[in-house]
């Protein structure tokens, strides 16, 4: 039957959210597989074979990754790399004639981001974000409860995700490979948090770096951040991000109640609250739901929707630089 058919993924860049996520989830997945590697290190592909069953012919390296356009078994290539090589392998990807799903932030500048969109519209592929939380029950509640504003109109939303970042050596404290600090890394969550709740895109930000309590470790990026949006409805959001200590909280307050989760942005299990009780949801792998729902809709020959494509994580970028650039100059900054 042409519906039991599972698309093939390749993962690229076998890291800790592809080792101790992604490859786990797609033990468990219905509508695709796991059916390749790209890897730069030759170990981590012998272990993964023989763990996975990964056949040679599907195992690429940085090189000769080019070649997987010859490679039926592969449908979809999901890039998991530093930020900063996001462009360069979604675009190859989509150049391979590969449609490509590809981790937050979607890139570190909004034109790679045009590039990347433009690159999969060319070669006629579509292009999903890592967002797993847009398939997580619990936020998806969070969205109907505001867009549909059940508690009465949002006015003011509290978003933060933040966590004690460890190893002072790793990708993520360097600038050229991250873009930034945590805001990148995680207050994007907190950004489409906003966006997400309120089903509304800011028009305004004011911003401020925190003090950098630890100057070597965070010499190129920031330790702290927080921002503020104000939103055509009238609604405001206020949000941190840190490397320094975890915060993990989307709070809504509508004109009738307040609802929220907390922790909201996590593997979870995600947990919320509203001022008329708690929100029930299940317990789902958010990385398999995720990967789960941009499949079926490419075996379903589908577009896929708006808030889990390319677009949507260039939205985010675009607002992160803002962000940047409010704080940079300590100035309101128009949308
Ligand atoms: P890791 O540092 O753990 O892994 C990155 C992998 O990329 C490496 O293991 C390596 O794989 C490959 N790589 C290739 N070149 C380099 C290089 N120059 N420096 C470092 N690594 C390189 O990162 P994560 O797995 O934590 O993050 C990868 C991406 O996934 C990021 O964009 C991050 O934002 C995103 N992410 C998303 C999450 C989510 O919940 N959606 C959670 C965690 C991360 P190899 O040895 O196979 O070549």
């Amino acid at each position: 039957l042409f519906q039991d058919r599972k698309l093939g993924i390749a993962l690229v860049g076998l890291g800790s959210y592809s080792t101790n996520q992604l490859a786990p989830a797609l033990q468990k997945t219905q509508h695709c597989r796991l059916a390749g590697i790209v890897t730069g290190t030759p170990s981590k592909a012998e272990a993964w074979k023989q763990k996975y069953n990964i056949p040679d012919k599907n195992i690429y390296n940085y090189q000769n990754f080019d070649r997987i356009a010859d490679n039926p078994d592969i449908d979809v290539v999901y890039v998991v790399l530093p930020n900063n090589m996001h462009g360069e392998y979604v675009i190859r990807a989509a150049r391979a004639g590969k449609h490509v799903i590809c981790e937050k932030p979607l890139a570190i500048t909004v034109k790679e981001c045009q590039d990347m969109i433009d690159a999969c519209k060319k070669a006629n592929r579509q292009l999903a974000v890592g967002y797993r939380l847009h398939y997580e029950p619990f936020t998806l509640e969070m969205m109907r409860l505001g867009q549909q504003k059940v508690f009465g109109a949002v006015k003011f939303v509290e978003a933060s995700d933040g966590f004690k970042a460890g190893d002072p050596n790793q990708w993520r404290l360097k600038k050229s490979m991250a873009g930034g600090g945590p805001l990148m890394d995680v207050g994007i969550y907190a950004v489409n948090g906003v966006r997400y709740v309120t089903g509304e895109e800011p028009i305004s930000v004011t911003a401020q770096f925190g003090p950098k309590t630890n100057p070597e470790k965070f010499k190129d990026v920031e330790e702290t951040m927080f921002w503020q949006f104000e939103l055509p409805s009238g609604a405001v959001s206020n949000s941190t991000t840190s490397y320094s200590a975890g915060v993990e909280r989307l709070y809504a307050a509508a004109e009738n109640g307040w609802f929220e989760l907390r922790p909201a942005f996590g593997y979870g299990p995600l947990k919320g609250n509203t001022s008329k009780g708690p929100i029930e949801q299940p317990i789902v792998t958010h990385q398999a739901v995720h990967m789960d729902g941009v499949c079926k809709t490419l075996l379903d020959g589908q577009k896929l929707p708006d808030h889990i494509t390319g677009e949507e994580g260039l939205r985010d970028v675009r607002l992160l630089q803002a962000i940047y650039r409010a704080a940079e100059t300590g100035r309101k900054i128009d949308l």
